[in-house]
């Protein structure tokens, strides 16, 4: 990865630059934030920079020993920690150094990704990942090896949040005495989850959502997705990249979604049983991404049409024919009813990353949905 492949976040590019260049690296730092803001994308980025025997002014130069070494992420003084759990290949005791082949392809594929997509391609997506108490062990070993061919040793952490109690205890240990020449860069999208002593020891660099702006650079520059679609993307995806990237691999996904959203509130305003229990079918066969994209649409499209019902069309990131199709729909969401749909879509979603069986899941958020469109804001006293 090349600062110039990370998308946006300009001003940390800079700032991490200058540390470099000014030879003044913290040697524990902390980068946090949501889902597809980037902090991972950056850090191997950093890294790759730091070890560049013939760096440029904005980035490494990609053709050093060390560059090449970095581009399949085998560099030897370059470790990385993830979470991990035993799957089929691996029956007891995971660790990292049993995925790293794995590792290296699904960050190599899409450094955006999260948790739920690293243990999906483990085809463990329903169990937790660990960094557990050999993981710690393994740390320190890496540690003590000497260095190859950098000025630094970098240890990746990603997801420190996964750490158990044993591991960090240990972290935390060496991060209060650390060995010379080793940096560690800490990946987190809470910050809030590590323990509060780990905070204090390393450096902060807070990511924050990627604007509308930077995703339709990202999703034009690098996947040469056409204009519009590329701006009715970023405003899906609403600053997560890693979001953006998976809905933009779907044609025609969007518009259909619209129209499939619009007809599912008239049979759930209606309480039309018969025609939802065609509509749940056919939205159980659909597969289990399909559904979350569709909860992911739901979100977004409820919350233009809470913006169309409050009048506020300035602020609604729609196509002019989309809004056209909403507009309609909007006096059926409304302040009193708006919250508790976010709500209900947001339970779906998180039961379906935990394989809830979706045709019961629709059911029952059909008849939610519809108690929730036919409730009445009550009138404000004069
Ligand atoms: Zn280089």
């Amino acid at each position: 990865m090349l600062f110039k492949q990370v998308a946006g976040n300009q001003f940390i590019k800079e700032s991490l630059i200058q540390q470099v260049q000014s030879n003044r690296v913290s040697h524990a730092q902390l980068f946090f934030g949501p889902e597809g803001s980037g902090a991972l994308a950056m850090a191997t980025a950093f890294a790759r920079y730091i070890c560049c025997t013939n760096k440029q002014a904005s980035d490494s130069c990609s053709t050093c020993s060390s560059c090449i070494k970095f581009e399949k992420l085998v560099h030897p003084d370059f470790h990385m920690v993830f979470p991990v759990n035993t799957n089929n290949q691996v029956k007891k005791d995971a660790c990292c150094d049993d995925f790293i082949v794995e590792w290296r392809k699904a960050l190599t594929d899409n450094p955006y990704l999260n948790l739920y997509d690293w243990l999906k391609s483990l085809g463990i997506e329903n169990k937790q990942g660990n960094i557990g108490t050999e993981e710690g062990t393994n740390i320190i070993r890496k540690l003590n090896l000497t260095t190859y061919e950098s000025p630094y040793k970098i240890m990746l952490i990603w997801m420190p949040e996964c750490m158990n109690l044993h591991t960090a205890n240990k972290l935390l240990k060496i991060l209060e005495e650390p060995p010379e020449r080793t940096l560690f860069l800490l990946v987190a999208e809470s910050r809030e989850q590590l323990m509060s002593t780990i905070q204090s020891r390393t450096q902060a660099i807070r990511f924050r959502p990627l604007s509308d702006n930077e995703v339709t650079a990202f999703l034009i520059n690098e996947l040469s997705i056409e204009n519009d679609r590329a701006q009715q993307v970023a405003a899906l995806s609403e600053g997560n990249l890693n979001l953006a990237l998976k809905l933009s691999q779907e044609t025609e996904l969007i518009k259909k979604d619209i129209e499939d959203f619009l007809e599912w509130m008239r049979f759930c305003f209606k309480s039309n049983i018969p025609k939802l229990l065609v509509w749940v079918d056919k939205m159980a066969g659909v597969g289990r991404e399909n559904q979350k994209n569709f909860l992911t649409h739901a979100v977004h499209l409820t919350r233009q049409t809470l913006l169309l019902n409050l009048n506020l069309p300035q602020l609604v990131k729609l196509s002019e024919s989309d809004k056209e199709l909403l507009k309609k729909f909007s006096q059926f969401v409304n302040a009193g009813n708006s919250d508790e749909l976010l709500a209900a879509y947001d339970k779906a979603y998180y039961a379906l990353e935990r394989n809830a069986n979706g045709k019961m899941l629709f059911l029952d958020l059909s008849f939610k949905v519809s108690i929730l469109l036919n409730k009445r804001v009550l009138p404000k006293v004069a």
